[in-house]
């Protein structure tokens, strides 16, 4: 994959993007960033991080640059790299690059699929110095104060913070994100998806079910991100059950006495 193809998006948010508050992370979020420290969000899957980040951003006023890390994300996918054009040597700024000399928010979505050499060009970024050495040019850029770093991970997974310097871990306000209340996530994907309270609910329902098999080996259950697209299919025209099937259930595994227990919630809630 050539560097221009990696997956980041650089833009200002112009429009309020939806976001029901579950707690108080907007204040603190705000509070984070007025004293330009970094940001840590705990939580499952699809249970509103990103979209909180969109909508901080938005209230901040500053371009959010979103790097969704995987096992082959490189420093210099971060930071950037030189590359040759015809007879040139150019330097390409990274994402992270980008944001700092921007003064906007870099968005490390999954911090702990990247890998573990990369995830130490932010230290210098997260604890005081709030500075990004770009090595191979020689150059240290110090982050203005608009910049600000978020990293997203779930818990349920390995953890990276062991790899995070004490000193650096503990520099981030965490916010810890959790699947929101009833009446809040019936709220969200009647929203979201399109579709009236009273479908919501059950859908809201049939997730938390799932969310209940834990014991019984489903890693986890499925995510406001799932009930969402289960919504949307029905406004298509899928039967409730089969779109509840394609879009949530077949989505949260293959074990097929896991699949045969999450089909039985499906007929107790439709
Ligand atoms: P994560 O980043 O935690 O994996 P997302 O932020 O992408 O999850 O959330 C998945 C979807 O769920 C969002 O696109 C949005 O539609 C919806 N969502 C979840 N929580 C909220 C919330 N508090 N307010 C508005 N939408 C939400």
């Amino acid at each position: 994959m050539s560097y221009q193809q990696h997956s980041f998006e650089h833009q200002r948010i112009t429009e309020e993007p939806f976001y029901l508050p579950t707690g108080d992370e907007i204040t603190v979020g705000l509070a984070a960033a007025a004293n330009q420290l970094p940001l840590l969000l705990k939580g499952p899957t699809g249970c509103g991080k990103t979209r909180f980040m969109r909508y901080l951003a938005w209230r901040l006023q500053r371009p959010l640059i979103t790097v969704s890390c995987h096992d082959d994300l490189s420093t210099a996918d971060l930071v950037g790299r030189y590359l040759i054009r015809g007879n040139d040597t150019v330097w390409l700024d990274g994402p992270l690059t980008t944001a700092v000399r921007i003064g906007g928010i870099c968005y490390l979505d999954e911090i702990v699929e990247a890998r573990k050499d990369t995830t130490v060009v932010i230290h210098p970024l997260a604890d005081d110095r709030r500075e990004l050495p770009l090595e191979k040019r020689g150059e240290l850029i110090t982050a203005p104060a608009g910049f600000m770093l978020a990293v997203s991970y779930n818990p349920g997974y390995q953890s990276v913070l062991k790899d995070l310097k004490p000193s650096t871990r503990q520099r981030f306000v965490s916010l810890s994100f959790r699947y929101p209340a009833a009446a809040q996530e019936s709220h969200i994907v009647a929203a979201e998806a399109g579709i009236d309270k009273a479908l919501a609910g059950r859908l809201v329902r049939l997730g938390e079910l799932t969310r209940g098999l834990k014991e019984s080996g489903l890693p986890e259950g499925a995510s406001t991100r799932l009930l969402i697209q289960a919504g949307q299919l029905i406004v298509s025209g899928i039967e409730v059950r089969t779109a509840c099937m394609v879009g949530i259930v077949e989505s949260l595994t293959d074990d097929p006495d896991l699949l045969e227990a999450l089909r039985e919630m499906v007929s107790a809630v439709f």
